[in-house]
């Protein structure tokens, strides 16, 4: 290799170490896209989130009338409803209403098929934090064991249909899945207790 190429070759060297520090230093100058999550952002998450953002669902069991669409229109078998008679009253009530978060594909389906043809009792929230320890602990349900709820009997005019706040029937429902399924590295992490003597040779 001549002198000549030897200096084109250094040339072209310290130019790409050049664009590449421009870039890296450009990059310093402005503005983070990421955010610290949750405690540095400028409102609420869930106020910053798009319109039609599908969050956890929830069950308002109070306007739920035991139809089994939600059930019915989910591809992949999320949610458990069941109904059994009250052995007093004779009354049907809905004694069973599990939503499998772990499944979720937050498709909207069942919400769908309840907002248009029943009363619009499940429905997607801003909700967003599931995180947890145990699998078991994405269950949720909607209806507390052996606590089974009457069914709604809905007015002919939807628009009589109360529609409550949305959002506090998914944190419940999460609340209790998570006391009733204790994280496993919570466990874990709970002293020992003392090992049990050995037991006597002979
Ligand atoms: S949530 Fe809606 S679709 Fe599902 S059982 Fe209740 S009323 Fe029917
Ligand atoms: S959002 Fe879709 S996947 Fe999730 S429970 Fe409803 S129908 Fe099933």
């Amino acid at each position: 290799m001549s002198l000549g190429d030897k200096a084109k070759e250094v040339i072209r060297s310290a130019n790409t170490i050049l664009e590449g520090m421009a870039v890296t230093f450009s990059h310093m100058l402005r503005e983070p896209i990421t955010i610290q999550y949750p405690d540095r952002t400028e409102k609420p998450v869930t106020q910053m989130l798009q319109k039609r953002f599908r969050g956890l669902l929830e069950v308002q069991l109070d306007i739920c009338i035991g139809c089994k669409r939600c059930e019915k229109a989910c591809p992949i078998n999320c949610i458990a409803v069941e109904l059994s008679k009250d052995a007093e009253t004779k009354k049907m009530m809905i004694s069973r209403f599990d939503i499998d978060v772990s499944k979720c594909m937050f498709c909207g389906l069942c919400a769908e098929v309840c907002a248009s043809e029943a009363t619009g009792a499940i429905r997607h929230t801003r909700e967003f934090e599931a995180a947890c320890g145990t699998l078991d602990a994405l269950v949720f349900r909607y209806v507390e064991p052996g606590h089974p709820v009457p069914l709604y009997k809905a007015p002919k005019d939807k628009s009589e249909i109360p529609v409550g706040e949305a959002g506090p029937h998914a944190r419940e429902a999460r609340e209790r899945a998570l006391r009733d399924n204790p994280a496993t590295f919570a466990e874990l992490r709970k002293p020992k207790t003392e090992a049990a003597p050995a037991e006597s040779a002979g």
